[in-house]
């Protein structure tokens, strides 16, 4: 099953606090599609499946891509959302590695944030003003 309207505002709410509290100096666009397909270059598995997200240079901005039909539940396309938002963070590094120090401080930044710090009571209120 798709992702559900609930799940979508969530996300939405996620979106808005990555946003205030994880500032990126480009524009961003999130879209959520249902099939975040994969790069031509990529596995067969992975062209079939496609992605839960992904995240590319568009113009001097980025465009974030989140899939609502391979995220299943709401913490899956939250925690989606929270991955590719590293990337945006930590962009410098991005080509060479994308998964290297840089995102990995940005991810544990965020994750923490939203886990034991406050983020997800601040998710709570932008999904209540998104009413
Ligand atoms: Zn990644």
């Amino acid at each position: 099953m798709p992702l559900g309207p609930r799940s979508r505002r969530w996300l939405r709410a996620t979106e808005a606090w990555l946003r205030a509290d994880y500032p990126v100096k480009f524009p961003v666009s999130v879209r959520l599609a249902p099939k975040v397909a994969a790069d031509p270059n990529d596995t067969p598995a992975a062209r079939r499946h496609g992605y839960f997200g992904d995240s590319y240079a568009n113009g001097r901005g980025m465009i974030v891509r989140i899939s609502t039909r391979k995220n299943r539940t709401t913490h899956q396309a939250v925690e989606t959302l929270m991955h590719e938002w590293a990337h945006l963070r930590s962009r410098r590094e991005r080509l060479k590695r994308p998964h290297g120090p840089l995102w990995w401080r940005e991810s544990g930044r965020i994750y923490e944030h939203y886990m034991d710090r406050g983020g997800w009571e601040r998710v709570c209120r932008y999904y209540k003003e998104l009413a």
